[in-house]
């Protein structure tokens, strides 16, 4: 049955995570009811017809997640991420898998709209995401983005990302920086073209936000005009700051301080800002750096951090810590960034690398990692009726199965999410009051279908490596396979 206005559904929980206007609490045996796509009650008796029941019987009745930082597109890249012709790189996140040679820039970024846009922004769905942060997608094809966000369902924070540097590899593997003032600034000029034409859009699933590339990547004067025309415009910003050790040197280098203090030192920093990934502040245990104090700066300007713990496990990093940042007073989103795009599974690595870093169990609590993957995402995209169950809020729904035996015996149903949970354990992903996922599966195309186009593309740009890559070798080279392949 397609979902309309007027339209009554009633979920029959399960745990309910209802928002009391401060905070979420967990009523058990709870009910949902949300007409078209705003919830109208959440609570325990309802006595009004409705249209339809969803039966949540053992399930978590969820507000859908809000994944502060992510990039669509095929997994093929993320493969490179640990490249085991980089060691002097010091995992240099995004540098590691990215950086053609000149001759070879051509055959190195294949994005693909079609195929690995919609690819990832389903499987994203799937883990129980409603919104997501959209990093870039829209890029050079904006019309096409949006006509696939529209039809994928998803509600997003997105438009394309701009800088003023172009990275290559010599042919030593030696990093260049190639500098275009008008790059900088023609790329903020379209991405203010994409929010006037696009904020708003796919039934107001679709904000507007500006987002310069990297502390390093864009000159001081390009991120005051992007402040200034984001506060014109009246939309968001987020910026990959403090991301690997390359940009800390860079900046200190070139401005004489840390990337958060040269932010501030700018104007740039507000609540209006987001920081993806913000992992080397000083103080950071890879730094040799314990001045300042970049923590407080960010906690004082009332800018956020968009945290992707995966990504940084998988390159040896933690963020120092998650608990830390939330203790300073800082805003907290979580991201998934790399691949797997499963939120489930990153709040359990926030959670984990948190303890590690503080040394300390009490770290990482499920309600803190709970509470950043739902109201903090909220909260950096303004918003109070996303990322919280109540009445009058969106009905972005995310309904978990915990009745499997992966979970045993279920006490706390947040506890128990963040340690069991990941993607596949997600029954029902409502989005806008549409149900998009339900028993398991994506509602609007065929999943095997889909995944078939998406290996055919991870295959050609695993073949296409030699071309770019300042080695020339092949992939199995550059990251080579667990076990001979024959
Ligand atoms: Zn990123």
């Amino acid at each position: 049955m397609t979902e309309r206005l007027g339209m009554k559904t009633l979920i029959q929980g399960g745990f309910v995570v209802a928002f009391d206007g401060t905070q979420h609490e967990i009523i058990k045996d709870g009910l949902v009811v949300y007409n078209g796509n705003r919830v109208e009650f959440v609570g325990k008796d309802y006595s009004q017809a409705v249209d339809r029941k969803i039966d949540a019987n053992g399930c978590l009745v969820s507000p859908g997640f809000i994944d502060t930082h992510f990039h669509s597109g095929i997994n093929a890249s993320d493969y490179i991420l640990n490249d085991s012709t980089k060691l002097d790189f010091f995992a240099a996140n995004y540098l590691a898998h990215g950086g053609p040679t000149r001759e070879g820039a051509h055959f190195a970024h294949l994005k693909d709209v079609d195929v690995g846009q919609r690819f990832s922004l389903i499987h994203l769905i799937k883990s129980g995401v409603t919104t997501t942060f959209e990093i870039g997608g829209p890029g050079a094809e904006p019309e096409r983005f949006v006509d696939m966000v529209d039809e994928v369902g998803i509600r997003t924070a997105t438009g394309p990302s701009y800088k003023n540097v172009s990275f290559f590899h010599d042919s030593e593997g030696r990093l260049e920086y190639d500098w275009d003032e008008a790059r900088g600034s023609e790329g903020l000029e379209k991405a203010v073209q994409f929010a006037k034409q696009f904020d708003g859009a796919c039934n107001g699933r679709m904000s507007a936000m500006l987002f310069p590339g990297h502390v390093d990547s864009c000159t001081p004067d390009l991120l005051k005009q992007t402040k200034k025309a984001a506060n014109d415009a009246g939309v968001r910003v987020q910026i990959h700051a403090t991301i690997n050790l390359f940009e800390f040197h860079t900046v200190m280098q070139r401005e004489r301080c840390t990337p958060i203090e040269l932010l501030q030192k700018i104007g740039f920093l507000d609540p209006q800002v987001s920081l993806s990934h913000c992992i080397f502040i000083s103080g950071h245990s890879w730094l040799a750096y314990p001045y300042g104090d970049d923590l407080k700066i960010i906690a004082d300007s009332g800018a956020s951090v968009a945290y992707s713990p995966l990504k940084y496990l998988k390159l040896g990093i933690t963020m120092e810590s998650f608990d830390r940042y939330l203790k300073a007073g800082i805003n907290m989103g979580i991201g998934t960034d790399t691949f797997p795009k499963d939120i489930l599974s990153d709040m359990r690595y926030a959670a984990l690398a948190s303890r590690v870093a503080d040394k300390s169990f009490m770290s990482g609590h499920p309600r803190d990692v709970f509470n950043a993957a739902t109201l903090g995402g909220a909260k950096m995209l303004g918003r109070n009726d996303i990322g919280r169950l109540e009445r009058g809020a969106k009905a972005d729904i995310a309904i978990v199965n915990l009745r499997d035996l992966a979970f045993g015996a279920v006490r706390d149903p947040i506890r128990s999410l963040m340690e069991n949970a990941v993607s596949r354990d997600v029954r029902t992903v409502i989005v806008d009051g549409e149900t998009l996922v339900d028993d398991y599966k994506y509602l609007r195309l065929d999943e095997q279908e889909l995944l078939d186009k998406v290996q055919k593309k991870a295959e050609q740009v695993w073949d296409s490596v030699p071309k770019w890559h300042w080695t020339g070798k092949s992939i199995d080279d550059v990251v080579p396979p667990s076990f001979k392949m024959k």
